[in-house]
């Protein structure tokens, strides 16, 4: 293989970049030339190509969002579309690919490698940490930690106010965040789509916590079964006595510098993802478990389901008491 592309794609997360300077260096450390793609699968039907350097990528690591930029394309869920698609890689010379993102970038990955042969390796990129096949998603450990901030932040005036409040976190399918948020920050209660949002529990709790706490926090992940923050609080209105408000973290979740952690994971599994798709393989996402690189079916990343760990909604209900 001699040339591939690069391209981000769906939601942008945190550590992108780094995964896109990792990707690109290790490609020009083993002889084979890289192109940018810019905005997702909008751009590769348009064949925005641009051939990316070691130093196209300086000073890019620390950085978030994507210098690729990211987009979503319905045209690409179209058969015609993806062949166009496939029509300007083979024109520009690209041989195989590396995607970055989530479910739906996958998808669109593992459609355009059956129907046109082009090699391709996922690397996960998304905030909500909702994919099979890896412990953590690049994004999602800057995401709590943002959300964890602004959730002290709001201890502070709600513990000021004696008040309750409820915030809303991403996760329109998957509780990680919230769950993982909820528990660090010290939340009363936590809902999640996983599990059973049961209003007259959290009726009574609420109760209980009036008696002796100053404030209390209700973390709610945006995709719960009783809606999100503001659905929630009127279903449960004045049963605590506290003055209550809502606050929706939403889209500071995403941006911001990665963590360590995020860019540590971001440059193993550009590098991996490269000498994956050197290697030959196709149409798996890199993954790392239990501190290993682990190849995970493309398809598998979104048929299996990651489970979440409900005995810490158990553990936070104990430590919040
Ligand atoms: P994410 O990758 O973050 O899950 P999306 O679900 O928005 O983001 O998907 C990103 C893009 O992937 C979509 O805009 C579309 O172009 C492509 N895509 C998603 N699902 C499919 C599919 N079933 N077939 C082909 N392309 C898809």
């Amino acid at each position: 293989m001699e040339r591939i592309g690069v391209y981000t794609s769906g939601g942008d997360s945190p550590g992108m970049n780094a995964a896109i300077r990792a990707v690109v260096r290790t490609a020009i450390y083993h002889g084979v030339e890289v192109y940018g793609i810019y905005r997702g699968y909008a751009g590769m039907i348009r064949g925005e190509f641009v051939q990316l350097h070691a130093r196209s990528v300086s000073n890019i690591l620390q950085r978030g969002g994507t210098i690729l930029k990211t987009a979503r394309s319905e045209e690409f869920k179209k058969k015609e579309w993806r062949a166009k698609a496939a029509q300007k890689l083979r024109k520009r010379g690209i041989e195989g690919l590396i995607a970055i993102g989530g479910d739906g970038t996958f998808r669109g990955a593992m459609e355009l490698y059956e129907e046109h042969g082009i090699p391709v390796v996922g690397i996960p990129g998304t905030i909500d940490n909702d994919l099979y096949g890896t412990d953590f998603t690049i994004g999602y450990d800057t995401a709590i930690n943002t959300a964890m901030q602004a959730i002290d932040k709001i201890r502070d005036t709600a513990s000021s106010h004696d008040r309750l409040f409820y915030v809303e976190v991403m996760g329109r399918d998957s509780g990680f965040i919230a769950l993982d948020v909820g528990l660090a920050s010290g939340a009363e209660y936590i809902a999640i789509p996983e599990t059973e949002t049961n209003i007259d529990e959290l009726k009574s709790l609420l109760r209980s916590f009036r008696k002796d706490k100053s404030s209390a926090i209700i973390v709610v992940a945006e995709g719960d079964e009783q809606g999100g923050a503001f659905t929630l609080a009127k279903k449960v209105k004045d049963a605590a006595g506290y003055e209550y408000r809502v606050g929706v973290l939403g889209h500071v979740q995403r941006g911001g510098s990665p963590t360590a952690r995020d860019r540590l994971l971001a440059s193993k599994l550009g590098h991996a993802a490269v000498t994956t798709l050197l290697s030959g393989a196709s149409n798996v996402m890199v993954g790392e478990v239990n501190g290993s690189i682990v190849l995970t079916p493309l398809r598998e990343t979104w048929e299996r389901r990651k489970t979440i760990d409900t005995s810490l909604l158990e553990l936070a209900r104990i430590l919040s008491m």
